[in-house]
């Protein structure tokens, strides 16, 4: 079947190429998943619906998508370069738990609040603990090629061996080498990176495993590119992560990749912006200001309601949140479903033809590097037009969730959303009152007042529940 020109920024050429996947069928798909040490945060979720939309647009052009998710669990220390503190080990000696335990804890807990943003489960997650062979595998071929050497800290991956060295993330190498102190004396080059961590000798490690180069663990970057290489194959179409990841993560991700295995490593880099706080404060879960999806369950969110927020900026641009602009998309989500619900309960048909031209607009922008706020835009635009049917219009709003995944159909959540005027609420307040007193002819006269405004009243235990009336 011929599919449709899909476009995609691609951060190694910083331009929109034409996808062209490896295998004409089946699409590879990397996606960096969380360190495990803590809950993601709102920040780091919305890294992972840009994925999502771009899985479900492959999936609509006619793609079959195999996409790999890993969770991080060891390695990730408290700084890029390498030192500090392991992440997930630190977590658990201050909560005085298992790092085993509070990695498979948070891993889960990633699981739900995925679920939760209706975002589709990878063909498979791979956590780093479980490709602890692969991962020494690949070092020693590095090692053997000659890009690695031995000190007394690790194995550390020599930098000045790979012409191609930073490339994507376009790093100034002898500006970096020159400016910056070296903060481990051993290390050749300021960009050289852990492979294999030595496990400190002072102090036993809750994860640690027997290599040739002495009992340790393995350096967070080397991680990903092991579990693509055993479960995606050397060389793959697409790798998505947060923008944070160009310049030390996945710079390191192929320079190794690429030097163990003399192939390029990845087609199409994708990264999403980031999600900030007002000020343009950064969020981040070391910075300690963090947002998790159940603290805005608490405030009384959907966690699609915060789906919704991240779909009304592109990926690419930084997206601010604060619970005001949260708000305001919630009432543009509600109003957006209540047009839908309006039009579901009609069902006359006509204007294929503009049917079919929304369609094709709505799908162009999807295809233009996942435009998703134009395409939302469109499908705005064609709920309000008078060119064709009410059953046209649901036929297009059905197709376009399976992509946006908004629930546009469910309405189960509108009632709970209604604005109740306030002289209905002053007539429950009153029969409330009037219950109290055991006044029940006036209780069920106001209650038939109630009633002709358009709303039902339930009876709750000093209290009540209004409806619309169905
Ligand atoms: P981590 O759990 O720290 O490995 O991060 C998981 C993902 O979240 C990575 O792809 C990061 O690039 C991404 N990320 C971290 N902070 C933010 C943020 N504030 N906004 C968007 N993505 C983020
Ligand atoms: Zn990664």
């Amino acid at each position: 079947m011929e599919k449709p020109e899909l476009k995609l920024y691609n951060t190694l050429t910083r331009t929109k190429e034409t996808f062209i996947p490896i295998d004409p069928n089946v699409v590879t798909l990397y996606t960096c998943g969380p360190t495990v040490y803590n809950y993601a945060h709102i920040g780091n979720l919305r890294s992972y619906i840009f994925p999502d939309i771009l899985k479900k647009v492959l999936k609509m052009a006619g793609y079959n998508v195999k996409q790999i998710m890993n969770f991080t669990d060891v390695g990730h220390n408290t700084t890029d370069e390498d030192f500090g503190e392991d992440k997930v080990e630190k977590a658990a000696a201050e909560k005085g738990t298992n790092a085993w335990e509070l990695s498979k804890f948070y891993a889960e807990a990633f699981k739900k609040d995925i679920t939760a943003l209706n975002i589709t489960f990878p063909s498979k997650f791979t956590y780093a603990t479980e490709y602890i062979k692969e991962q020494i595998d690949m070092v020693k071929t590095l090692e053997e090629k000659g890009y690695a050497y031995l000190t007394s800290d690790g194995v550390y991956f020599d930098t000045s061996k790979f012409d191609e060295y930073g490339k994507m993330a376009k790093l100034d190498i002898e500006g970096l080498n020159e400016g910056q102190r070296v903060e481990f004396k051993e290390k050749k080059n300021k960009t050289d990176f852990a492979l294999w961590k030595l496990s400190p000798s002072d102090k036993k490690r809750q994860m640690e495993w027997e290599s040739p180069w002495g009992i340790g663990f393995p350096g967070w970057h080397i991680e990903c590119s092991a579990m693509v290489f055993a479960e995606l194959g050397q060389h793959i179409d697409i790798h998505t992560g947060g923008t944070d990841h160009i310049q030390v993560h996945h710079t390191n991700e192929i320079a190794q990749s690429e030097c163990s295995s003399g192939e390029k490593f990845v087609n199409y880099w994708l990264h999403g912006a980031f999600l900030v706080l007002e000020k343009n404060q950064r969020m981040g879960k070391s910075e300690g200001n963090f947002i998790i999806l159940e603290n805005l369950i608490d405030e009384g969110y959907s966690p699609i309601v915060y789906r919704y927020l991240t779909l009304t900026s592109h990926y690419r641009n930084f997206l601010t949140f604060s619970l005001d602009i949260l708000k305001s998309a919630e009432n543009s989500y509600f109003s957006l479903k209540k047009s839908v619900k309006n039009i579901s309960q009609k069902d006359d048909s006509f204007g294929e033809e503009k049917q079919k031209e929304f369609d094709n607009a709505i799908f162009n922008s999807l295809l233009d590097d996942l435009n998703v706020p134009k395409s939302i835009g469109i499908l705005w635009d064609m709920i309000n037009s008078k060119e064709l049917g009410n059953k046209n219009k649901i036929e297009l709003i059905e197709k376009y969730d399976t992509v946006f995944s908004l629930n546009l159909l469910d309405f189960s959540d509108l009632d709970e959303k209604i604005d109740i005027p306030q002289e209905v609420i002053d007539i429950a307040e009153e029969r409330l009152l009037v219950r109290k007193n055991k006044d029940f002819k006036e209780s069920d006269r106001l209650r038939d007042l109630i009633h002709e405004k358009g709303f039902e009243i339930k009876d709750l235990k000093d209290a009540y529940e209004i409806t619309l009336l169905k």
